[in-house]
């Protein structure tokens, strides 16, 4: 049997079969390292999918990679659930055994983690590398699911993790993801929404082209072989008969005398009369009308790993902000970076009177940032980078890691000249960001001082847990 931790509403119920039991109140995620599969319970299927969605959202690779499984009284299906699952186990005398069929599931599972991280780029957590990563070690497609519970009528259960089933930004990061080949689609459908809420639920109406009523009264429209007249059925009325109003014949076979070519509409509000209505959809969710050809379009895919995928999934993704920053800044390794930083904590031990800091600039979301900035990422990213460059000393030392994190070291430079210098640093970050997107990027500094007193992992460690 495998080291299983459970994370339950019920403690008190005791170990059972797992290794570790954790209360859901009291929920500590970096325990989760030490286990090779974690099963939660809960009676509140909206604090499993919060404990999912907190385990997911983990920076570190052996928590949101882990393999996890529900815990059940009875099997039900929760497909928005399922998506995130390695499976759901019903609870009984049959648990045992329940759990040891999972047993080869889990080994796979834990064996790809090992070789993602052995790959030495696991420090990557960017959305895009994390999704990689679960459709790799999962073996899995990303498929959607029809849902009249999602606002755009199709979801995406494995990225429900990151995005809201409400999010429009999905499909941005899908498109980001097929450009860069990182993804194939199949196609499996078209979805129109709304173009001011996103919402599917729309009703299709034919219209007036003259005045947007929806109140149309359809004829057939009749055609008189013999004299050639053609108009609208109510024309040829005359009590119980239909006779033409042109000729005054009365019409008695279909195919022979007269047809139907096609109809005709009638406005009942202003009396148009006409052959080719508008089309226009109302929005169920908001109510607001929108003719047809303004509505958002998407095509809905199945995505599976394409080859370039599968090797991102060990490499991490090649952020377009990371390669133009390195051109402006001199990046160094991250072991470089410590080596450095060692010598000057001896230099500092050494020479008491003098001071220098470090600081560690946290930027979220780069690919999500990246992919709502489209074709304005390069000259965005480029003057971020300038902002940067011009903060950096030629004597001072950056380095990088998982994409999202910046470490600098600047020499003799005392903390608190280095504190005001980063909330300029931040602010000029993140003008560019806020006037191009549609969302406020998640732009963090911290810095502590280089005195001596703490070594280079040390001072890191530090910096990373104040994050
Ligand atoms: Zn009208
Ligand atoms: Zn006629
Ligand atoms: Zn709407």
């Amino acid at each position: 049997m495998e080291k299983i931790i459970l994370i339950t509403d019920k403690p008190e119920q005791g170990k059972g079969l797992f290794s570790r039991v954790l209360s859901l109140d009291s929920l500590d995620l970096e325990a989760l390292k030490d286990f090779e599969a974690v099963f939660i319970e809960a009676a509140d299927a909206a604090r499993v999918e919060d404990t999912v969605r907190g385990i997911k959202d983990h920076h570190d690779i052996n928590v949101y990679l882990k393999p996890l499984f529900l815990l059940v009284k009875e099997q039900a299906k929760d497909e928005r659930l399922a998506g995130l699952l390695d499976g759901t186990i019903v609870k009984g005398n049959t648990l045992e055994e329940s759990i040891k069929a999972e047993t080869g599931n889990i080994r796979g599972i834990n064996k790809k983690i090992q070789d993602i991280a052995a790959a030495g780029h696991a420090d990557d957590n960017s959305i895009t590398t994390k999704i990689l990563r679960y459709l790799f070690s999962r073996g899995r497609k990303l498929s959607p699911i029809r849902s009249v519970r999602s606002r755009f009528g199709y979801f995406f259960p494995a990225l429900n993790a990151y995005h809201s089933k409400e999010d429009i930004q999905v499909f941005t990061l899908l498109d980001f993801m097929k450009k860069e080949q990182l993804l194939s689609g199949v196609f499996r459908d078209r979805i129109h929404l709304c173009n001011y809420c996103n919402s599917a639920f729309l009703n299709f109406r034919e219209t007036c082209p003259l005045c947007k009523s929806a109140d149309l009264i359809v004829n057939d429209l009749v055609h008189h072989f013999v004299c050639g007249y053609t108009g609208p059925e109510t024309d040829f009325r005359q009590e119980n008969r239909t006779v033409c109003p042109k000729c005054r014949t009365e019409l008695k076979h279909i195919g022979v005398d007269f047809d139907r070519p096609s109809v005709v509409y009638e406005c009942a509000e202003c009396k148009e009369v006409f052959q080719e209505p508008a089309v226009d959809s109302l929005c169920i969710a908001c109510g607001k009308t929108s003719s047809a050809d303004d509505l958002v379009t998407e095509d809905i895919e199945e995505y599976d790993l394409t080859s370039l995928g599968r090797n991102a999934a060990f490499s991490g993704i090649d952020m377009l902000f990371v390669n133009i920053l390195k051109k402006e800044v001199n990046v160094l390794s991250l072991d470089t970076f410590k080596e450095i930083l060692n010598l000057e904590v001896l230099r500092i031990k050494r020479y008491k009177n003098v001071a220098s800091s470090i600081t560690a600039l946290h930027m979220d979301n780069l690919d999500r940032i990246q992919t709502e900035l489209g074709s304005k990422g390069q000259s965005v990213f480029m003057e971020i980078a300038k902002v940067i460059r011009g903060y950096v000393r030629e004597t001072d030392v950056v380095t990088m890691t998982g994409n999202s994190l910046y470490l600098f070291l600047f020499i003799e430079t005392p903390l608190e000249n280095v504190q005001g210098v980063m909330d300029r640093l931040k602010k000029s970050v993140e003008k560019p960001l806020t006037d191009n997107l549609n969302f406020s990027p998640s732009i963090r500094t911290i810095s502590l001082p280089v005195d001596g007193k703490a070594d280079a992992a040390e001072l890191i460690n530090n910096l990373l847990k104040a994050r």
